[in-house]
């Protein structure tokens, strides 16, 4: 099959109608829910951006490299070059390779997406910019920082259009590429990597996608408003696609993902993690449960909800399967191919999933419905790490979504068990790189 990969920037939990959202319209995403798998329990590997994708384009834990931040100014830092990526593995089975938007794994020549398994890559490499044409909006601050920035076309940066909204270009391109490929080889599947960078900030919407906000909305909190006409603007784009695909008869033969990189980081760009505790940035379920589907008419069950947990990592194991990559050796990941369990509709294996970031302060296991969080004090740490625990949680998370109820003090004993799977887990880690 062809492989539609979208992501959405900081979105957040509760912003998808399919999520219960009365302001935000979104049909199209629906659409991918409804006549796919959705998982109520779909998690990303990091809160952040940049370690999110490291972590969703390998299949590994960002912490098994050590990339569990956000990239710094340090140019050096990037997705390490030892790990292979998907469209890496896509490539050997003939898959032509696009990846469109945000990239935020490395500026410098040696992780930038040409050099990362995409034949051809159209967007940025930074973390975010202006929705707008760049030229027109740019501040001294900005023009400075233009490199990453910019838009480009395999390393050349094109002149913007002046009637340029990213989500609108973002969505030309993708089928553009598909047309493309289809027209010089109609046999060759095509991998696309969607990483629009909406919803993150700086919060820009066009004046026609405003006019779909509640006024009510506008007037109590115009960030939220923005931020509303940034998703249904989103939502449209992805029905542009669904639309091109299904009048060119490629949707039963092309594998759709939708899913977002973190959290939403709520008062950063309005956004809205429905039931969820915590934000972008936290381990708390509103940083790492995303909206999460799957998409393959015809071959996966329409309709189906998982409410099992899954993440991000199963997406390259599961999109090797579909491609049928041959490998030399077994995969190295920490995921699981979702597919057979989603085509006989099986109960998906019992797993364990750890997370850690924020230099070694904030980690996570989850286990069964059972999640334990650990905080830490960074300074105390280098010294004795049992000393610098400062709080530890545990909470249901099939029974309390919300995680109000913290049942360590009256299950410590369990509790223990699971730091002790964690800090088992942990010493297998390296040190994070930076
Ligand atoms: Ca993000």
């Amino acid at each position: 099959p062809n492989i539609l990969l979208i992501l959405a920037d900081d979105l957040g939990y509760g912003d998808l109608s399919i999520h219960g959202s009365k302001p935000i319209r979104t049909p199209n995403i629906d659409s991918i829910f409804r006549k796919g798998v959705q998982f109520t329990q779909g998690y990303v590997s990091n809160s952040v951006c940049a370690p999110s994708r490291a972590g969703l384009l390998t299949g590994l834990m960002g912490s098994r490299f050590g990339f569990e931040r956000n990239l710094t100014d340090d140019p050096n830092v990037g997705l390490d070059t030892h790990v292979k990526t998907i469209p890496d593995y896509l490539k050997t089975a003939n898959y032509r390779t696009c990846a469109i938007g945000k990239w935020h794994l490395g500026k410098i020549e040696k992780f930038h997406p040409n050099n990362r398994g995409f034949d051809e890559f159209f967007g940025f490499l930074g973390g975010s910019r202006t929705y707008f044409c760049w030229d027109s909006h740019a501040t001294r601050y900005a023009r400075k920082h233009a490199g990453e920035k910019k838009i480009q076309y395999n390393g050349k940066y094109i002149k913007e259009p002046e009637d340029l909204y990213t989500t609108d270009l973002f969505t030309d391109k993708t089928i553009e590429f598909i047309k493309r490929t289809r027209n010089q080889s109609p046999q060759q599947p095509w991998f696309v990597y969607l990483a629009y960078n909406a919803p993150h900030g700086p919060n820009e919407a066009k004046p026609e996608d405003l006019a779909k906000v509640d006024p009510a909305i506008m007037k109590k909190n115009r960030k939220r408003g923005i931020y509303c006409a940034m998703v249904m603007n989103l939502d449209h784009n992805v029905g542009r696609i669904l639309t091109y695909l299904r009048e060119t008869k490629q949707l039963s033969n092309t594998l759709i993902v939708f899913l977002s990189d973190n959290g939403g980081p709520l008062e950063k760009n309005g956004s809205y993690n429905g039931p969820l505790r915590g934000n972008k940035g936290s381990l708390w379920e509103g940083g790492v449960r995303v909206p999460f589907a799957i998409r393959w008419d015809g071959h996966i069950p329409a309709g189906l909800k998982v409410h099992q947990p899954v993440w991000s990592l199963d997406l390259m194991p599961t999109f090797l399967a579909a491609a049928g990559v041959k490998l030399e050796q077994p995969l190295k990941t920490d995921g699981i191919d979702l597919l057979p369990y989603l085509q006989q509709r099986r109960q998906l294996p019992e797993r364990t999933f750890f997370w850690r970031r924020g230099g070694k302060t904030r980690l996570a296991i989850r286990k069964g419905p059972w999640k334990l969080q650990i905080y830490r004090n960074r300074e105390k740490f280098k010294e004795d790490p049992q000393a610098a625990i400062q709080k530890i949680m545990l909470h249901n998370i099939d029974r309390d979504t919300g995680e109000k109820n913290d049942l360590y003090p009256a299950r410590t004993e369990f509790a223990h068990k699971l730091k002790e799977l964690l800090e088992q887990w942990e010493k297998q880690m390296p040190d994070p790189r930076w």
